[in-house]
């Protein structure tokens, strides 16, 4: 991709990208004080939270929308949740036409945050942004209302050096209840496609590689969590009366899901596929470090450490309903009920993967105990097209914007909202990227954002639109 050089003018696009990146510096103070301000305001979907916050947050990123002047039009909106009657919380539409065909691109972010949990495990309050050891810590901090400070600052940027030369289309979809599933989201982007149409889409919440290295996240795993309940007896009875005898439903259980694994911790479910990747390399002493592995325990499964986490599927027993240990009595158990969370490979779909599960528990109940499957939940990874200009444009971006080449990344967890794009915009190229780092701790206590890479992040984000407004 180049930039149209006017006769006479040896290197305008470089003079000019040198001053982009000097309004991204210039800017980056209050951008960061923007930041802080989100910050402050407390809004989470969930209903035990007062919803009021969110309408404040979605109107402070309005006005931030506004503030830089670039839009035709900013508005909050809420859609319908389907199959209900509620609607959901309030998102931000900001949109400005194309001018003279140059390409349009869609920023999105999120300005929901996760509960902060134990406010006692936070070392200064959630809610009160922080400056420590450069990096600024409260709950939103990364993720994701640093993901919108990105996205304002580097328009700022642009919009700044360029004045009526950003001729580029630009949307800004700022949704208020990513936490809490998107339950609205794939309505909202039928009710406003035309809004929202784009050549490139910029998804501004996820992670690098680390503080000073800046990732293009490629791959997600799907999930598929579901209910199971496991029944062997229709009345609990005396264990001494007719214990080795008859099974307990917790011996068919523990019998049951033990077939998931292998003996080596790897999934051993027959059709639970697994993507063959290149992973970089990310050693054991690292895994032990970041996942705080206990000095005795091992590593599970097989391949590359990141091939498990980014390529290989896995299942986790994640609740059970069971006699306590409190309330435990000399009883033959007549029914227990567990939660299955399983990571789904990029390339499979969380139906599939469902399918596979559930042949496979019902293959190897023992004894013949009777399952119920209940509460399905899936979602579907994805594999990024890496073919596409915008993708090449972005890693361009990241590497001049940070001074380092891009890796690309796989993700273990999920952003199933990203299929509804996909579905939706078939043609528009997806570019998965974020502020965080390995240290962020998203939606633990004690988030926090690393200056350094949001300063990079905002310098990369600045080069990308004004890249694309290049582009001819
Ligand atoms: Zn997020």
């Amino acid at each position: 991709m180049t930039s149209p050089a006017l006769p006479g003018d040896p290197n305008p696009s470089g003079d000019r990208e040198a001053a982009v990146l000097d309004a991204a510096a210039t800017g980056f103070p209050a951008a960061l004080s923007d930041l802080g301000q989100l910050v402050r305001i407390p809004g989470m979907a969930w209903p035990a939270f007062d919803q009021t916050q969110l309408e404040r947050s979605s109107e402070a990123v309005a006005a931030l929308a506004s503030g830089t002047g670039v839009f035709d039009d900013v508005r909050i909106l809420r859609a319908a949740i389907p199959g209900t009657d509620e609607v959901g919380q309030p998102a931000v539409l900001a949109t400005r036409a194309a001018r003279n065909g140059k390409p349009t691109i869609l920023l999105y972010a999120h300005h929901d945050v996760q509960p902060p949990g134990d406010d006692a495990l936070w070392e200064t309050p959630p809610f009160e942004p922080t400056v420590r050891d450069g990096r600024l810590y409260g709950r939103g901090a990364a993720d994701d209302k640093a993901g919108i400070m990105a996205h304002i600052a580097s328009i700022r940027a642009v919009a700044e050096v360029l004045g009526d030369d950003l001729e580029l289309g630009i949307a800004m979809f700022v949704e208020g209840e990513e936490e809490y599933g998107s339950r609205s989201f794939a309505q909202f982007l039928s009710d406003n496609k035309d809004a929202l149409r784009a050549d490139a889409i910029v998804v501004a919440d996820s992670g690098n590689w680390d503080s000073s290295t800046p990732g293009l996240t490629v791959s997600l795993r799907g999930n598929a969590r579901f209910t199971v309940r496991v029944r062997t007896l229709d009345h609990a009875s005396h264990s001494g009366m007719f214990g080795g005898a008859v099974p307990d439903a917790m011996m068919a259980t523990v019998t049951m899901l033990a077939t998931l694994w292998n003996a080596d911790g790897s999934v051993a479910v027959e059709g639970m596929i697994e993507r063959d990747a290149q992973t970089p390399d990310y050693t054991e002493e690292t895994l032990r470090d970041e996942a705080g592995l206990l000095p005795g325990t091992s590593p599970i499964g097989d391949g590359t450490i990141l091939s498990r986490i980014w390529n290989k599927p896995s299942v986790t027993v994640i609740g059970i309903d069971a006699t306590s240990v409190a309330a435990a009595s000399n009883t033959l158990l007549p029914e227990v009920t567990v939660v299955i969370s399983a990571r789904v490979a990029p390339g499979q779909t969380g139906e599939d993967a469902y399918a596979a599960l559930e042949a496979h528990l019902r293959a190897h109940a023992p004894f013949g105990a009777e399952l119920t499957f209940s509460d399905v939940d899936l979602g579907n990874g994805f594999l990024v097209d890496t073919s596409g200009w915008a993708v090449a444009l972005t890693r361009e971006a990241m590497r001049d914007g940070y001074g380092v080449a891009p890796v690309d990344l796989g993700v273990g967890g999920s952003i199933p909202f990203i299929a509804d794009l996909v579905r939706e915009f078939p043609q528009a190229q997806i570019l998965v990227t974020g502020v965080e780092d390995p240290h962020s701790r998203a939606h633990s206590p004690n988030e926090s954002l690393h200056l350094d890479t949001f300063r990079h992040a905002v310098a990369t984000e600045a080069l990308l639109l004004s890249r694309m407004n290049d582009i001819i």
